[in-house]
Formats: C-alpha cells, structure tokens, sequence
C-alpha cells in the first residue's frame, strides 16, 4: 500500500493546493476540504514512509511521529481560534473511518466540543 500516491502527496508537490498553517523539513499542516469545526488543521509528514496509518507505526517512525505532536504547540500559537482548547484525533483504519492512507493528525477547534466523539451506539452498556 505505502507505493499508493494519495491526496497527501499532491498537496506536498503543490500539484493541488491547500491552505497551509505551517510546515518544516519533516511536516506540512493545512486546512481541511470539508472541516467539521470552526477550525480544522490536518498535520502530515512530508515522508509518509510506512506510516499508511498509525497502527503500522515502527521504530524508525518515532522520531516523525514525536515531532508532529510538538508541532500540533506550535501550530496552536499559530492559530488564536486553538487558544482556548482542542482536539487531537488520528483515524485508523476501516472502523477508525480513515479514508486517506498517509497519516495525518486532525486538529479540531474553534468552538465547545462534545464528547464523546462519534460511535454508532451499537455497543453501548
Ligand atoms: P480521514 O478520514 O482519513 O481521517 O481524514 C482525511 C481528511 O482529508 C478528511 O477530513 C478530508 O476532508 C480531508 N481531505 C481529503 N481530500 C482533501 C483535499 O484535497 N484537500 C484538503 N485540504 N483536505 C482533504
């Protein structure tokens, strides 16, 4: 699956544009097509490298996979609407309800978020 070119890897080459937030040598963030807050930042490494999803995650990934969490702080001071609070969320996989398969970090914000977040409710006690 990771020779699989995805969305991701369009928006990094500028063949289709985004909003940018920020980026470095490792990561680029930018606005979501279809957000689901006031504020929606999706957080990729310019790499994937493996990382399809997070659950195939392996030791050389760590160093990427700390670094975007550090950049979700940096991003927050880029961004006034994150000031007073966010949230992080990695889909994984079919049930996790990912569609692109390059890792991405959702940075969701800009409002009062609910919890909990979306379950069909089949399974609740
Ligand atoms: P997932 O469902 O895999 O967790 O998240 C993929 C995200 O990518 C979705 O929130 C979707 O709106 C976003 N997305 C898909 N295509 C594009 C695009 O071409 N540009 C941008 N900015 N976001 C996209």
């Amino acid at each position: 699956m990771d020779a699989e070119v995805t969305i991701f890897d369009k928006i990094i080459s500028g063949q289709i544009k985004a909003n940018i937030v920020y980026q470095d040598d490792l990561c680029l963030a930018f606005h979501d097509v279809n957000p689901q807050a006031p504020v929606h930042i999706l957080l990729i490494p310019k790499q994937r490298n493996g990382l399809t999803q997070l659950s195939k995650a392996q030791e050389h990934n760590k160093e990427v996979l700390g670094h975007l969490l550090f950049t979700v702080t940096k991003i927050v001071e880029l961004v006034d609407e994150l000031k007073k609070g966010f949230r992080v969320v990695i889909n994984d996989g079919e049930n996790g309800g990912q569609s692109v398969w390059h890792l991405h970090l959702h940075i969701i914000g800009g409002e009062q978020l609910t919890w909990p977040p979306g379950s069909s409710g089949s399974s609740k006690k």
